[in-house]
């Protein structure tokens, strides 16, 4: 996302620690102006927004009350942008630690605790079990130790779900399920209508 040279982006009206890297993020919508992503939250610097709106790539949906300025042209900070090109979210998610603790929602599927999560073989590999999505399911250390290399039912345990392959779908509504603390105004039209406003 480099092929356009910016200018140095010169910003008097702000303090140049606010305009750290991180600051005025702006939330990223796919082309049909849903999130991109819930969780992590699809988030851009300010920089890279700037670029891709040179480049051509977002609309401007919403701004920031602050302006970028730069020799020869000056714009509001956008706060929301949307994709001119849709991207699919019809891909299978990848099989990660993370997409595995989102798909079981951060917690134990035995006791429901979300201390020192770890994974467990539903059915244990001295039994056959696999390490896929159908076989791993988030569990905590202490329930893990005690199951150790036993099915569930012969350890006596239940389970609160169990170990499926997530569509991208899943995980976003899972991923809905976790709001960052920092949400801008200007974001809440487009994502956690259930959420009141904490910050902006
Ligand atoms: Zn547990």
């Amino acid at each position: 996302m480099s092929a356009l040279n910016l200018p140095e982006f010169d910003t008097p009206n702000l303090p140049l620690e606010n305009l750290a890297s991180g600051a005025c993020p702006c939330l990223i919508l796919n082309a049909d102006y849903q999130p991109l992503s819930y969780f992590p939250l699809s988030l851009w610097s300010w920089q890279d927004t700037v670029k891709a709106v040179f480049l051509d790539r977002v609309n401007v949906v919403d701004h920031y009350d602050r302006v970028v300025r730069a020799a020869n042209f000056e714009m509001p900070l956008p706060s929301v942008v949307a994709l001119k090109d849709y991207v699919s979210q019809n891909r299978a998610p990848a099989f990660t630690r993370f997409n595995l603790f989102l798909r079981d929602g951060f917690k134990c599927v035995y006791c429901g605790s979300p201390d020192e999560l770890t994974f467990d073989h539903v059915i244990p590999r001295r039994l056959g079990g696999k390490t896929s999505w159908n076989n791993i399911a988030a569990a905590c250390s202490s329930c893990n130790l005690k199951k150790g290399g036993r099915l569930p039912r012969e350890a006596g345990m239940s389970m609160s779900s169990k170990p499926y392959k997530p569509s991208m779908h899943q995980l976003q509504a899972q991923g809905r399920k976790f709001p960052p603390n920092h949400l801008h105004e200007s974001w809440l039209d487009y994502l956690y209508w259930d959420v009141e406003l904490k910050s902006s």
